[in-house]
């Protein structure tokens, strides 16, 4: 047997990479052998493992086996093609090689000097993603973990930029009271920012929507309007491309209009519905978005990176720098007068190589790839969405703008109260997730329950959109 203590760590790595990747290869040759949401019972996984740490180290082959044992039954498997929940988000082996690459070299890009690649592979791979959707070159982009992250660090840049109020030197005390705008429908990434950056719950306003749940612009000038002669601070307004529950697009230009006129920063959270601007059919998803100060994109979500990746792009490069830029001491670098050093734009100091996994996946893929992929989905969308308006018994609740169909059961022959609706849509989404083989999540939409499919897997293909109907078909029978 071998122990670390005997084996050379070059043999005994190599073996257990042997072992994980052929574990890994299986794994995605059929995914669909596990169930697709996890069936276990809270505490399971946790209950199953010792709860003190080993004294002596264990052989790798020992954790790797309760990994497949006792860990996996734990995991919801996102990478199932029936995973048609929430967004449904999917990674790609070329991305999971760049972190694994990423990992290995484990260095960390607080400045360009502390690893050049790193910093060159970042400003270069987010110039690729700025040119995938036509995005204009004066946008500098950075990488951040998540969205919300991303928002949060556009508010503290937009909160940067108010005159007169020098927050970050003195605080928010004396400073008015600052307000956020976006639509009822926006991410609750917003409000955390906004919670965050000292904006407070209270000052975010919710800007209602018109019938295809995109944003009012005649009530968000009107709020506006009214906070400013109240003595308020506009902070930012936040439109969103591809909203989370229906995917709608808030219209851009518009809001950029009004922007522009009161000078308030706009910030666009384009996370999910980015993607498809990379194809030129749905390109036009971003127009008024080169109008924006600040732009969050995804690419862990509908662009095959694996989590996780987020792209901050501003417009405001000085901004950015004026508003995060804090340099100690044993941190001062000279002669890198073209080249960022990444710590200076945000509030993390250490940073992952994480464009490695991003630069992979648009080489691997290529720009015709990425279409055919994200195409695919969209057409699959459209295809159950097809579906769902032709069946007596089904109907579709949101325009299909990408891969997100939202959806309900509303039997033709009863006219049900829309009580009734909800539990019968509640026990039905209930039930097929039970069985294991898809998985569906809910939004609500004017307050009624809708069952929602995000297409986003890379392995799903006609033959799972056709077992979730048939699914839907046969289990909703049951219910009337
Ligand atoms: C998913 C999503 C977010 C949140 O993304 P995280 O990366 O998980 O923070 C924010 N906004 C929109 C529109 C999203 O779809």
């Amino acid at each position: 047997m071998t122990t670390p203590e005997s084996s050379s760590e070059s043999v005994e790595f190599v073996a257990a990479m042997e072992r994980a990747t052929r574990w890994i290869s299986d794994y995605f040759d059929c995914p669909e052998k596990y169930p697709v949401l996890s069936p276990v019972k809270p505490g399971t996984i946790r209950g199953s493992l010792p709860q003190t740490p080993p004294l002596k180290g264990r052989t790798i082959d020992s954790i790797l086996d309760d990994f497949e044992n006792k860990i996996l039954p734990g995991i919801t498997h996102w990478n199932h093609p029936a995973f048609f929940a929430y967004f449904s988000i999917t990674g790609s082996w070329p991305g999971i090689m760049g972190e694994l690459i990423a990992a290995a070299l484990n260095v960390n890009g607080m400045l360009w000097r502390t690893s050049p690649a790193l910093t060159e592979l970042e400003t270069l791979s987010l110039d690729y993603l700025r040119q995938l959707a036509g995005l204009d070159d004066r946008y500098f982009g950075q990488i951040l973990d998540t969205a919300s992250t991303s928002s949060l660090v556009a508010m503290a840049a937009a909160r940067e930029q108010l005159d007169g109020l020098e927050i970050r030197k003195r605080g928010m005390s004396g400073a008015p009271p600052l307000t956020v705008y976006t639509s009822v429908e926006s991410h609750s990434s917003i409000d955390k920012g906004a919670i965050v950056v000292g904006v407070g719950s209270d000052n975010v306003r919710r800007i209602k929507v018109d019938g295809c749940f995109r944003m009012d612009t005649e009530a968000l000038r009107s709020e506006i309007e009214r906070d400013l002669s109240a003595g308020r601070r506009p902070l930012c307004v936040v439109a969103t491309v591809g909203t989370t529950s229906t995917t709608s697009v808030d219209p851009v230009p518009a809001i950029a209009d009004i922007c522009e006129k009161y000078g308030i920063w706009l910030h666009v959270d384009a996370a999910y519905a980015w993607a498809a601007a990379v194809l030129p059919e749905k390109q036009h998803i971003l127009d008024g978005c080169d109008r924006a100060d600040s732009i969050v994109v995804n690419p862990h979500k509908w662009l095959f990176t694996p989590i996780d990746l987020s792209v901050l792009f501003c417009n405001k490069r000085d901004v950015l720098r004026n508003a995060f830029s804090l340099v100690p001491d044993y941190l001062t670098s000279s002669g890198e007068a073209d080249q960022p050093n990444l710590m200076d734009y945000g509030f993390q100091l250490g940073r992952r190589f994480r464009a490695l996994k991003l630069w992979m996946v648009i080489n691997y893929y290529g720009v015709e790839g990425l279409q055919k992929k994200i195409r695919g989905h969209i057409e699959l969308a459209a295809s159950f969405a097809a579906w769902a308006k032709s069946h007596p018994d089904f109907e579709v609740m949101a325009p299909v703008e990408f891969s997100t169909v939202c959806f309900r059961f509303n039997p033709g022959t009863r006219s049900l109260p829309p009580e009734d609706l909800d539990i019968i849509n509640e026990t039905l989404l209930e039930n097929v997730n039970k069985t294991g083989r898809v998985f569906l999540s809910h939004t609500r939409i004017g307050g009624r329950i809708c069952p929602r499919c995000a297409i986003g897997n890379i392995r799903t293909t006609e033959k799972h959109v056709t077992l979730l109907e048939n699914l839907l078909e046969e289990l909703s029978a049951e219910l009337v």
